[in-house]
């Protein structure tokens, strides 16, 4: 009997959705531990537990300046099991990626915003520069000699090197990671110069003086940073570049899934552990109205279309 076959499915449907989640949650997270995605992934996953009443559990996938974790969501069981945090890079990569085998616009389900982050722009802590200024007339003599790490193509660390290349018309030695960990491992180690990366991990290194800081990358000071000059300040004109984060399903989890993931979001942010955490790393939570899944779509769809189209003008396609 169809109909009767129909209203069975649907009903094992609906409890499907109210009992989830009867087992642990997986938080794929497409940069490596200790980096400031995982960073900002463990403390929303940890809230995120509490109120959903089971595990969250983070997954480190890396590679390919996070395509290889959102390829591997977009292809997950859509149950709710498995769900993706990603930064800027989802709305970069189909400019970067020639062969990118998801559609950030299409194969996922929008749970909602998270936190925006400044970056900062720092040297090897023995980096002749004192300053912006400096660094600017230095960066024009030394041009490649000067090398400049990411966490690969798609990476905001990557991003924020092109914007720095571009700001002072000098093409350096792109040092690629799979990680800001990696990345900053090596600064620490002074085998690479520089490195463009967020406050979520930027921060104790800059306290604790292991790294020189050359600005920050919002048009403001930020308050975790009160005394740090903007990059803007240091004269590079315009130069603004902040991170944004969202979590993602893929494409066709039960709307009520969807549903009690973004109210999870939500109490998590509301968290007053997680704000401080958020808060003491520079990190600032979005408002209540990005935090929904139209407020994540609205926004990756306009960040697509103002980053693409610069992004394919200066011709960095990777296969
Ligand atoms: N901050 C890194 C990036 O440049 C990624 C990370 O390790 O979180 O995208």
């Amino acid at each position: 009997m169809v109909v009767g076959a129909l209203g069975l499915a649907l009903a094992g449907g609906v409890q499907a959705a109210d009992a989830y989640p009867s087992k642990p949650v997986t938080l794929v997270v497409p940069f490596s531990a200790g980096g400031p995605t995982d960073v900002v992934s463990r403390a929303l996953g940890q809230a995120m537990a509490r109120e959903l009443g089971q595990s969250v559990v983070v997954e480190n996938r890396l590679g390919a300046g996070g395509t290889v974790a959102a390829a591997f969501v977009a292809r997950a069981q859509p149950d709710g099991y498995t769900i993706l945090i990603h930064h800027n890079g989802m709305a970069t990569a189909p400019a970067l990626y020639k062969k990118l085998s998801y559609s950030p616009l299409k194969d996922f389900e929008y749970v909602g915003q998270v936190a925006d982050v400044p970056m900062t722009l720092l040297g090897r802590k023995d980096l002749p520069p004192a300053n912006a200024a400096e660094l600017v007339k230095y960066v024009s003599q030394n041009k490649d000699k000067v090398s400049l790490a990411n966490a690969g193509l798609g990476a905001v660390s990557q991003l924020c090197g092109l914007l720095f290349e571009e700001a002072v018309n000098v093409k350096m030695t792109s040092v690629p990671y799979q990680g800001t960990g990696p990345a900053m491992t090596a600064l620490l180690g002074g085998q690479v110069d520089l490195l463009c990366d967020q406050t979520t991990s930027t921060l104790p290194h800059i306290n604790a003086s292991r790294v020189k800081l050359y600005g920050v990358t919002t048009p403001n000071r930020i308050k975790a940073l009160p005394n740090a000059p903007t990059l803007q300040e240091g004269g590079l004109k315009g130069f603004s570049m902040k991170v944004w984060h969202g979590v993602y399903a893929p494409k066709g989890t039960p709307p009520a899934v969807v549903a009690r993931l973004t109210k999870a979001l939500q109490q998590a942010l509301k968290d007053p552990v997680v704000a401080k955490r958020l808060d003491d790393l520079g990190a600032e939570i979005v408002p209540a109205d990005k935090q929904t899944p139209e407020g994540l779509k609205t926004w990756l769809k306009a960040e697509s279309e103002k980053w693409q189209p610069l992004l394919k003008t200066m011709k960095l396609e990777a296969d």
